[in-house]
């Protein structure tokens, strides 16, 4: 059986300053988690509600890459 795992590079964009985070959108839900807080100003906002750009990932990635992070 194998495992499919969806998983896309996302920007989000702090509504405060623009400062940029980098998320990943999985079939599980957002990581490392749905709320990004910005590193630049500390403002905590929605990330799925200020993404910018999405980035497919290549078919090769797995789960492992992610513990890189
Ligand atoms: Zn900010």
């Amino acid at each position: 059986m194998k495992h499919v795992y969806t998983a896309y590079r996302a920007r989000s964009m702090c509504p405060v300053c623009g400062n940029e985070e980098e998320i990943f959108i999985t079939n599980n839900g957002i990581f490392p988690s749905s709320t990004s807080t910005c590193h630049n100003c500390s403002h905590s906002y929605s990330a799925n509600e200020f993404i910018c750009n999405f980035m497919e990932l290549k078919g090769n990635s797995t789960v492992s890459s992610y513990s890189t992070i």
